[in-house]
């Protein structure tokens, strides 16, 4: 589904993704992890081409991504991206900032686009919130309704960004149950994030960075169970 083929960046002096291979296949569920500064953040844009590479390929689906206009639109459609910091759209209710790249991305019409959304609403547990504002619910709320719009583009496969890192730690739960599900139905995901009872329950591979490196690319319980790399076992040893 996701296909990283020798992929280089900087951003000046600084070799922030280095020599990147890293396949996942449709249905898998691949948490990334390291120090902050690692380059996680960026390997996930690149995959969305919100950040240009400088050399290798990125296949999505077998295709390379596209390089602007329409096909970019739509590839942003197919790989949904959800960040620490929401970024709803303030001055719409919920139910128009799901609707709203369904009409204008997929064409849809806003009744079936509605329909969606409510559907989709329901999924997330938040079916009641529809005609409220962002800034009327929680963060964990907030965040469940970018799931919900995420997810009203059909993606084929979707992106996290430390989505519960803004979180008060009472409202991570009621995300990541979400994001457990969605796993379990077989989304293809890549998660970047520091809670490790997720990575443990819920991913398929757990890839470690660090300096722009992927270092450590394995199944959780042997990552876990015994880090190859003396910087996976340091970064461990700080965070559990
Ligand atoms: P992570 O998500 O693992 O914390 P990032 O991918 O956000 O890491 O950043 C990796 C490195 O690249 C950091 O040193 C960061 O300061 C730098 N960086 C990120 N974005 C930019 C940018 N737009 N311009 C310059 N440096 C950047
Ligand atoms: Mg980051």
């Amino acid at each position: 589904m996701i296909e990283m083929r020798g992929v280089n960046k900087h951003f000046g002096a600084l070799h922030v993704l280095q020599d990147i291979e890293l396949t996942i296949g449709r249905g898998e569920v691949v948490v990334v992890i390291g120090p902050s500064g690692s380059g996680k953040s960026t390997l996930c844009r690149a995959v969305n081409r919100l950040e240009p590479i400088e050399s290798g390929t990125i296949l999505i689906d077998g295709r390379p991504l596209p390089e602007e206009g329409k096909g970019l639109a739509r590839l942003r459609a197919e790989v949904g991206m959800v960040f620490q910091s929401f970024n709803l759209f303030a001055h719409r209710t919920v139910l128009q900032n799901v609707s709203l790249a369904q009409i204008k991305v997929r064409g849809r019409a806003r009744a079936e686009a509605d329909a969606k959304s409510r559907a989709l609403l329901e999924r997330v547990g938040l079916a009641d919130q529809a005609d409220k504002y962002p800034a009327q619910l929680s963060g964990g709320q907030q965040q469940r309704v970018a799931i919900a719009r995420a997810l009203a583009m059909d993606p084929k496969a979707l992106l996290f960004d430390e989505p519960t890192s803004a979180l008060d730690p009472e409202m991570i739960n009621e995300v990541l149950d979400v994001m457990r599900r969605l796993a379990h139905e077989g989304m293809t995901m890549v998660v970047v994030t520091h809670e490790m009872g997720f990575a443990r329950s819920a991913a398929n591979r757990v890839v470690f960075m660090a300096d722009g490196r992927i270092v450590e690319d394995r199944a959780p319980e042997e990552f876990f169970g015994a880090p190859e790399s003396e910087r996976a076992r340091d970064f461990l040893s700080k965070i559990l």
